[in-house]
């Protein structure tokens, strides 16, 4: 009996390896600075409505998360529809009348991965794209201070030294290629915004003045009447639970 038991328990042991390899083969390992999507990341994705709730610095258990640094998404990550649910979902808050903003990066949204939604003013018609696995590979030309808001740091606006280009690369999700880019003028600018926000990093950080913005709060009292900016309680759960990990 004893001898069937531990026999028993080797095969299981050897299909439990076999299934991890299987996995492992499948999903791919991921490289350093690389993650899959949390639990809680996939939850946040799957259940919000189109427009996405905007984690806010002032609330202490958002700025927790809206502090940490992001991974990059692993290939086969890119690949999966949770990616292209995110993308889709990131551009229509961005663009949604409540927000109105030209950048969003993921930890805003509580997904502390590389990809943040920019609009192109740089193009024709100013298309507003997503760009995964981003990073800065340099800065240079002119500094100049310029006003800046941040739809997490809401009402306030500051002057940023921000560099007039910026060299960036990052991941087409198609085709998995690697991609580098030179972007100057504003578009450059949103791009260096975007982008501290993926190492934790906040406008307010960098500015030379900060002051609140009449206008932006203005602006934004229908929405708030309507209870748009709240946080419903099933995300604050995973919010908590990301900014205590
Ligand atoms: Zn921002």
């Amino acid at each position: 009996m004893n001898q069937k038991k531990s026999k028993n328990n080797s095969i299981s042991g050897i299909v439990l390896i076999a299934a991890v390899v299987a996995i492992a083969l499948y999903m791919g390992i991921p490289a350093t600075g690389q993650r899959f999507l949390s639990r809680g990341e996939k939850r946040i994705i799957h259940k919000s409505g189109s427009v996405m709730y905007v984690l806010d610095v002032a609330d202490r258990e958002d700025s927790l998360v809206l502090r940490k640094k992001s991974y990059d998404f692993t290939d086969w990550q890119l690949k999966s529809p949770e990616f292209t649910t995110l993308a889709s979902k990131m551009l229509a808050t961005v663009q949604s009348d409540q927000q109105g903003g030209v950048g969003i990066a993921g930890p805003q949204v509580g997904i502390n991965h590389r990809v943040i939604a920019v609009c192109r003013m740089d193009k024709e018609n100013e298309p507003y794209e997503v760009y995964a696995n981003i990073h800065i590979d340099s800065l240079y030309g002119e500094v100049s201070l310029g006003p800046e808001g941040c739809l997490s740091v809401a009402p306030l606006r500051g002057n940023v030294p921000r560099y007039s280009n910026v060299v960036i690369s990052y991941k087409d999700p198609r085709s998995l290629s690697e991609v580098t880019e030179h972007i100057s003028g504003y578009t450059a600018i949103i791009f260096q915004h975007e982008c501290d926000h993926l190492d934790g990093v906040l406008y307010t950080d960098k500015a030379d003045s900060v002051y609140v913005n009449e206008s932006w709060m203005e602006d934004r009292r229908p929405y708030k009447e309507k209870g748009l900016y709240e946080k419903p309680e099933w995300i604050a759960r995973i919010i908590r639970k990301t900014g205590s990990e």
